[in-house]
């Protein structure tokens, strides 16, 4: 026993965060408490950012954030049971998304959990997370946790990026172990997220596919824009002169101005081509599933798909050239064969395709204009156009039913991974956590454009992006309610419709309670100075906007997919 009092000791505490560190890990997303709390302090004192939130869920959605911006996975660590849940739906969601992000959880004891014997915060948390995740892990011994550590990174980072979990039992960061040996056990995990090559013949068969194409697409996905391959997709995108694109969180992958750029002819070129090249998109319910009327059925749309997830390939409608491999590498595969002397896409359909957007396009600059009180979407989002073109490097968060349908389509994009949003699922609630994520992750100033509905879900941030003083500007278009904000409870009586939130309600108030500036805006021009202040600043602040309650239409425009009874109908 003497000569062990002589040796130096190490914990669980010590080599999980040495673990992290190790592999680059410099900050975490958390809300503290039992067990974590001193694994917390430590932490900080070892020179790692802690940045505790109000509820796990928004420190989640950070971390997730943080995978996407980064290529590394983000850290979230929960409390056990109820705090791991709400993190949790942060895990699925960045699975979801494929962005690489690991909940740490900490977790009771084992026996007595195993025993359902009624621990506090009780919970067999791994099994629980396993069905909402990419991977999940436990470990149980102090001399596993730097090999447990490297397992979560790489499964979290290689092939299709996705969410981990791992399991941290309290009673795993009191156990001790010599420090020299302890160290020796950490693992630098290697070439994380391996570059994966396609095969020569899959390259062939997709060069043979577009050139064949008379109408050509290009539809670049939120996985092209996690790739940081940009110059290889710009060049993949010029030398071929196929118009392109962009899905929500593609957009200025390419600026938006990009002469090839076809959103605001988006109806036409999904409607008419012939050849799509799906570069990091999964033709989801976000692309009505790669068929039916909005792909021009019954005319026949060819598929040539770059996934690094081979089981993607298929998933909806038959794929006549299917690349697997990371985007970086494909394209670089592709434009090699391509050489120097590739015919560019069809002047014609090119024409076509510019001649219709630019139409689009004009008709809107009109609409964008306009100075009218009460705001509506054009007017508000008008302004904020001009605020983020006047900002390039901005990174604009965006959540809500219209107000994230108008503003990815009013407001361009003008450098790769600005534009953060509901993402697959669609998700409400991402935004005060992935505006803080924004801010710590780049450095840069952020815009927060959220509905007041989506807005509530993760509001009391605020608080958080005050604490830490982070140049974060949000506005709230507060159009009163869900959708509207205009519903009247059938039954009448004192209880308003669920889709009613109390009548210009001050949230610009809410930030003053926590030190921020909050504003109340009423008109176009009123914005366009508030947020230009905010954004130049860099001082938390939230801009109350108010939205004419009779603008915008349930659910944006995916009412379609709201079912409704028959019934109540007649
Ligand atoms: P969007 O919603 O923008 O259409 P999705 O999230 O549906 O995009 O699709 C992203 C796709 O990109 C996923 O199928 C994912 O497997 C893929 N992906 C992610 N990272 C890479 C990468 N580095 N190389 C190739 N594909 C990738
Ligand atoms: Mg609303």
């Amino acid at each position: 026993a003497e000569v062990q009092a002589e040796q130096t000791l190490t914990d669980g505490f010590h080599l999980l965060l040495d673990a992290l560190k190790l592999n680059g890990v410099e900050t975490i997303y958390t809300v503290p408490g039992i067990p974590i709390s001193d694994l917390l302090r430590i932490a900080q004192g070892e020179g790692v950012r802690v940045l505790s939130f109000r509820h796990e869920q928004h420190a989640g959605f950070a971390a997730s954030v943080a995978g996407f911006l980064t290529k590394k996975p983000g850290i979230c660590m929960t409390v056990s049971a109820p705090g791991f849940l709400n993190g949790l739906t942060a895990l699925a969601n960045a699975n979801v998304n494929c962005w690489p992000m690991i909940l740490i959880s900490g977790s009771s004891e084992r026996e007595v959990i195993d025993l359902q014997q009624g621990d506090y915060e009780e919970m067999d948390q791994l099994a629980i997370a396993r069905p909402h995740c990419k991977a999940a892990y436990r470990i149980l011994n102090a001399e596993d946790i730097g090999i447990g550590v490297a397992r979560a990174i790489r499964a979290a980072v290689s092939g299709r990026p996705g969410g981990v979990y791992l399991d941290i039992p309290g009673s795993l960061l009191g156990q001790v172990m010599d420090e020299i040996e302890g160290q020796k056990s950490l693992v630098e995990v290697i070439d994380p997220a391996p570059a994966q090559i396609p095969a020569p013949a899959a390259v062939d068969r997709a060069l043979d596919v577009i050139k064949g194409a008379k109408k050509p697409l290009i539809i670049l996905g939120k996985g092209a824009a996690y790739a940081q391959a940009d110059d290889t997709v710009r060049e993949f995108v010029e030398k071929s002169g196929i118009p392109y694109l962009p899905m929500s969180m593609a957009k200025g992958l390419l600026p938006d101005t990009h002469d090839q750029a076809a959103a605001a002819a988006r109806s036409l070129v999904l409607k008419e081509s012939d050849v799509v090249i799906m570069v990091g998109a999964r033709l989801n319910w976000l692309l009505s599933h790669g068929k039916g009327k909005q792909w021009g059925e019954p005319h026949s749309t060819k598929f040539v798909q770059i996934d690094v997830e081979p089981t993607e390939m298929d998933s909806n409608v038959e794929i006549a050239a299917p690349l697997v491999g990371d985007i970086g590498s494909v394209l670089g595969a592709l434009l090699e064969k391509m050489g120097d002397n590739w015919q560019k896409a069809p002047t014609d359909w090119v024409t076509a395709v510019k001649e219709r957007k630019d139409a689009n396009i004009q008709k809107m600059a009109a609409r964008l204009q306009n100075n009218a009180v009460p705001m509506n979407y054009q007017g508000a989002l008008g302004a904020l156009k001009r605020v983020v073109d006047e900002r390039p490097d901005a990174v604009v968060v965006n959540e809500g039913a219209n107000t994230l349908d108008f503003a990815r389509s009013i407001i361009n994009m003008h450098k790769p991974r600005k534009r953060i949003d509901v993402g697959t699922w669609g998700v409400m609630g991402i935004g005060m956590g992935s505006a803080v994520a924004a801010a710590v992750e780049t450095g840069n100033p952020v815009l927060a454009i959220e509905g007041d509905s989506a807005f509530g879900f993760s509001g009391m941030e605020v608080e958080t992006i005050c604490r830490y003083n982070l140049p974060v500007c949000i506005v709230v278009f507060n159009n009163n309610g869900i959708y509207k904000g205009t519903d009247t409870n059938p039954l009448g009586g004192p209880d308003v419709s669920p889709m009613v939130f109390v009548e210009d309600s001050r949230y610009d108030l809410m930030m003053e309670a926590f030190g921020g500036v909050g504003v109340r805006v009423t008109a176009p021009d009123e914005l366009y100075r508030a947020v230009s202040e905010a954004m130049d600043s860099g001082k938390p602040t939230l801009i109350n906007a108010a939205i004419d309650p009779a603008a915008g239409k349930e659910s944006g425009n995916i009412g379609n997919l709201n079912p409704t009874s028959v019934v109540t109908q007649q």
